[in-house]
């Protein structure tokens, strides 16, 4: 039995964290004990996380506790690193679909994320200054293609930030990219027809223009387009990525007798990455189901979290990963589809995603929990789920956050 001087339990969780005595700690936190599942390691099992300096230092089956200023305990929990979530929306009042971060990604275990097309080149200053740089979540962007963003359209507004084709400017998306090129990771474009009229091939053309110019890959939202998917895949290239690939009905990724299009099997042979971008409207159990049966698995799985689903049906991206665990997928797979793959995607610089030593110390600790859970999809189908991923707590390069939003006592 271990002796520590003093004893911290987080209520609601029962996650212990410990300060042992140690004089000369070569590291400032392990996270001890849990069922690590790592898959940029192909790692599975029991383990140990040393973090110091803000890196993962060390990985191994018995880290003494006598060498951190700070242990925590997860025994019985599931521990990954930091989920990395590609589309969300965090730019809280500016575009009317924005929430904060902080609540919803790294409290709930994400600790990278990437507002994809919330702001434009006018907008995406303030998106700068008032959310990437001063929130606890790592937040990279998607620059839109138009210059007013995501700014336009809500529920009571239903026009979108291409309606005007004259609101998309190749020539300030490239100039506002090489100026921060340290967080704008792509472009982002919505094909929706009330977001993009009939002039989408030509939005999806100047978006492409910025795109090319700059080196970076186009994130392309799909469904309900006047232009067919296959018009839109003829335009994407290697690492450019398709959002809300589960959707339901027209422009989606199935043809009238649900089977995938041979267009979009060949996009994805060319190196088109197929995300999930759940949303309020783009997931559905049936076209998950179908896609799966017929071996076309998502490669990244995001939430596209934001104001009209964050109180359901998405929640939070670990939901979004449970509804995966609930299709069938390995939890193995469905953790690399928040972690490794993204991590692959969209040029982020390296060692997020996962857990090998030198990697950035986030980590997210998971209860697995067992029971009856009906989640819906965005068209009011329900299944009723038997695991979900719980978040208990999240560090993001080697500290603890949450002593805000959890309660903390010292025994
Ligand atoms: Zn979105």
């Amino acid at each position: 039995m271990k002796t520590y001087t003093r004893r911290t339990v987080l209520f609601q969780t029962a996650l212990t964290v410990a300060y042992p005595q140690a004089t000369a700690a070569r590291y400032d936190v392990i996270v001890q004990g849990g069922q690590v599942v790592d898959p940029s390691q192909n790692l599975s099992a029991v383990r140990d996380i040393a973090i110091a300096g803000g890196k993962v230092a060390r990985i191994a089956e018995s880290i003494p506790a006598a060498e951190a200023r700070q242990v925590i305990d997860a025994r019985g929990m599931l521990v990954t690193p930091g989920l990395i979530d590609l589309h969300v929306h965090v730019y809280d009042g500016v575009a009317p679909l924005g929430i904060p971060a902080d609540p919803n990604c790294i409290a709930k275990g994400v600790t990278t994320v990437v507002d994809a097309g919330s702001a434009g080149a006018h907008t995406f200053p303030g998106l700068r200054k008032y959310v990437i740089n001063v929130v606890d979540t790592r937040v990279f962007a998607l620059l839109n293609i138009s210059v007013v963003g995501q700014s336009t359209l809500s529920p009571d507004n239903p026009w979108g930030e291409l309606i005007d084709l004259r609101l998309a400017n190749p020539k300030l998306a490239i100039k506002t990219i090489e100026q921060n090129r340290d967080v704008i990771l792509g472009i982002k474009i919505r094909m929706t027809e009330n977001i993009a009229g009939r002039h989408d091939l030509q939005a999806l053309k100047l978006a492409r223009e910025a795109s090319d110019a700059v080196n970076l890959p186009l994130m392309v939202h799909i469904g309900g387009s006047f232009s067919t998917l296959p018009q839109i895949l003829a335009l994407l290239r290697k690492g450019d990525v398709i959002t809300h690939s589960y959707r339901q009905g027209a422009g989606g990724i199935l043809d009238d007798r649900n089977r995938v299009l041979g267009e979009v099997r060949k996009a994805v042979r060319d190196g088109v990455n197929l995300d999930i971008g759940h949303g309020a409207g783009s997931f559905s159990w049936a076209t998950a189901e179908a896609a799966l049966a017929q071996d076309l698995p998502p490669g990244t799985i995001s939430s596209d979290v934001h104001q009209y689903n964050v109180a359901g049906p998405v929640l939070d991206l670990a939901t979004t990963l449970s509804k995966f665990v609930h299709l069938g997928m390995k939890l193995e797979d469905v953790i690399a589809r928040a972690t490794a793959n993204p991590a692959r995607t969209l040029g982020f610089p390296r060692g997020l995603g996962s857990l090998r030593e030198g990697s950035y110390g986030d980590v997210a600790i998971f209860k697995m929990t067992e029971g009856d859970f009906v989640l819906q999809d965005s068209v009011k189908q329900s299944r009723t789920v038997h695991r979900r991923l719980m978040p208990v707590a999240t560090l993001k390069s080697g500290r603890l956050y949450g002593s805000a939003s959890i309660p903390v006592v010292t025994l």
